[in-house]
């Protein structure tokens, strides 16, 4: 059997999130990773069209999730996660969403998208020039640092090797400077090499 006619077995051939029985068509919900049926839902050509683009977003289409979400298959747990997350700036969905509870396993599946697309563009780390510094990389100071704290500066020019990059904060990275591993603000050093 394949996923198509296993998701219109599943589905009863209705939308899996608003109930519409045409055009109707197999949506992998992302990320997947074994392409098997119960990582997809059977959805129709309007809930499809908003879901991949937002700008076509009609939030009262979405009145529907009402229902579906509670839904005993993950996959549309997660669709409808996503979307009322999307939406909730418009009260009710927060409302519902308030009320939607998912296990783990699936909560991780509904919140991997936006995880990846923040450690995407939130934290990039920044040299003097606007290149990208990367864990390990080897740093000149621009400037004279005073190490708070370690009583010494850190004069313009010194060489700083194997640099690692402070996770939660894009404009700060670690060093040995003096024997000592001190924070430094990207904006004071440039990329070597
Ligand atoms: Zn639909």
């Amino acid at each position: 059997m394949s996923i198509e006619q296993k998701l219109q077995q599943r589905s009863e051939s209705h939308c899996e999130l608003c109930r519409a029985t045409d055009n109707l068509l197999v949506y992998e919900v992302p990320p997947r990773s074994n392409g098997q049926a119960d990582e997809c839902v059977l959805i129709c050509a309007t809930c499809h069209e908003q879901i991949e683009q937002p700008e076509k977003e009609d939030p009262n289409h979405w009145r529907c999730l009402n229902d579906s979400m509670w839904s005993q298959i993950p996959a549309v747990q997660v669709l409808a996660w996503r979307m009322l997350t999307r939406l909730s700036g418009e009260g009710w969905p927060q409302e519902l969403l308030d009320n939607l509870y998912l296990d783990e396993t699936t909560m991780l599946w509904a919140t991997a998208i936006s995880d990846d697309q923040e450690s995407d563009d939130a934290i990039r780390h920044i040299d003097s020039n606007g290149t990208q510094l990367e864990s390990g990389d080897t740093v000149t100071l621009i400037k004279d640092l005073v190490v708070k704290g370690a009583n010494f500066t850190a004069k313009r020019g010194t060489a700083v090797r194997g640099i690692s990059l402070v996770a939660d904060n894009p404009q700060q990275i670690e060093g040995r400077v003096n024997g000592q591993q001190i924070v430094i603000l990207t904006q004071f050093v440039k990329k070597s090499g």
